[in-house]
């Protein structure tokens, strides 16, 4: 822990963490050592984690990296790092993201960028951050720059369109979306509620396991949240692929694919066969409509959730004449541009006279990518391989200001897992032409992470 607190200290250069607790850290990993010296440790005992900014830490201050929520400090926990600390991880600090989680590049927190540790050369610079501007991903860009740069050994990490996964594959580490309900969502800041899923970042699909395992679980708290037991994941990923059956989707082979990532999805496609997978071409005819229909459904819920910011209850307030001045002063100044931009789409799309034409037809197209899933599971397919982004990571600044369906455009691979509520891996798998990590994407059956981590672990 004393050697991660300082590293973290060390690469501040990042932008990665926005609040460090190294205090707190210290404390909790001596009391590790206590209990590891009673015989009595749990199975994270001493593991120091980042936690994303979005997760509800008790008396430490948490601001989704939103001007709104610049002094909240929660009074309770969330339940996903409530089980991390019973098992004796400990807490390094908050990790920087995109504002409440709206982002591809960790370019809308109010904190500033993050910077990915990876060069345009090809290498990992670490702490040393001359000659990087690339992108980490987002929006658990916070997350997954701290796992690459070796700044934590995991981290929490959120995924409502893609935030775990392509941050993941930006960053070469992996990260899991598991089926929705299957963390609970109390005590995380909601972006949008129906989509949003915790998960873990983390350097191995093996240190993925053992992290998720402990933050799974039922929560009478989260009325979503399923009352499932929660598998040893560990014990799953020596299972392989023999006899599995892959299905690849040809609807993902998309127009102006740059043919690295092609390349890297043919070999994913190979290793899994040499391990004795069957791979069959499935069809999954609907997703052409899940970006645009996903950017109708999560403004709508974020623009619902986001309404209790009105300078009452949380954080920022700044005055006015009257209370309605102060609501529309508070929130002026609280939001960032892109939240704004998703708080007007979401008004619109619910308002009187749109609400069957936007939201009624989306919630629709939900319905019919959910069932395209599942009939290709019905079918006898077991996991779905796909690339995980449709490009390698870019420069900061250099994607999304003049035309923000740009930066939509890179949950193209990755928002149809939400909208059917699936599991999804992503998992290294190659470089591009540059030499910066590309990933894949395995998606599963409803609550079957097992048999993801089993195929992650044969193309990691
Ligand atoms: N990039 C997507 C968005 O901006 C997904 C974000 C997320 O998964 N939190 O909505």
């Amino acid at each position: 822990t004393r050697a991660h607190v300082e590293a973290v200290a060390g690469a501040r250069a990042l932008n990665a963490y926005v609040l460090e607790t190294p205090d707190q850290a210290l404390a909790m990993a001596g009391a590790s050592d206590e209990r590891l010296a009673k015989g009595e440790g749990g199975p994270l005992e001493g593991l120091p984690l980042g936690i994303k900014d979005l997760f509800c830490t008790k008396d430490v201050r948490t601001t989704a990296c939103s001007g709104i929520l610049n002094d909240f400090t929660p009074a309770y926990e969330s339940t996903v790092t409530t089980q991390l600390w019973r098992d004796g991880a400990v807490m390094l600090g908050k990790l920087n993201n995109d504002e409440f989680a709206m982002g591809s590049s960790n370019e809308t927190s109010s904190f500033g960028p993050v910077v990915s540790p990876w060069r345009r050369d090809g290498s990992n610079a670490g702490a040393d951050i001359e000659g990087t501007h690339l992108v980490p991903g987002g929006s658990s860009g916070g997350s997954a720059a701290a796992v690459a740069a070796r700044l934590c050994l995991g981290a929490t990490a959120t995924d409502t369109g893609g935030s775990i996964r392509q941050p993941a594959a930006f960053t070469g580490t992996v990260g899991i979306k598991p089926t929705y309900g299957r963390c609970s969502r109390w005590g995380i800041v909601a972006f949008a509620s129906s989509l949003d899923q915790a998960g873990p970042i983390a350097r191995t699909v093996q240190d993925c396991a053992i992290l998720l395992r402990s933050m799974a679980g039922h929560d009478p708290k989260d009325t979503t949240s399923a009352d499932l037991a929660v598998p040893d994941y560990e014990a799953a990923l020596g299972r392989g692929v023999k006899g599995l059956t892959i299905g690849i989707p040809k609807e993902y082979r998309i127009e102006g694919m740059p043919p690295e990532i092609g390349a890297l999805w043919d070999q994913g496609r190979a290793w899994l066969e040499a391990a004795g997978a069957k791979v069959v071409e499935v069809s999954l005819p609907h997703t052409k409509y899940a970006l645009p229909a996903y950017y109708i459904v999560a403004p709508a819920e974020a623009s619902s959730n986001l309404a209790r910011y009105d300078g009452v209850r949380y954080g920022l307030r700044v005055p006015g004449r009257d209370i309605a001045e102060m609501y529309e002063n508070t929130r002026a100044e609280g939001f960032g541009r892109e939240v704004k931009r998703r708080i007007m789409i979401g008004t619109y799309v619910l308002s009187a006279g749109y609400y069957d034409a936007y939201y009624v037809r989306a919630q629709r197209i939900r319905t019919l990518i959910k069932r395209d899933f599942e009939e290709c599971y019905a079918a006898g397919v077991d996991a779905i391989l796909t690339p995980a982004t449709p490009s390698g990571a870019f420069g900061i600044g250099e994607k999304g200001s003049a035309d923000p369906v740009e930066m939509y455009l890179n949950d193209v691979f990755t928002v149809t897992v939400n909208m059917a509520g699936l599991p999804g891996i992503a998992v290294p798998a190659g470089f591009d032409a540059q030499g910066l990590p590309l990933g894949l994407q395995l998606i599963g059956r409803p609550f079957d992470e097992e048999t993801l981590f089993a195929a992650a672990r044969v193309i990691e």
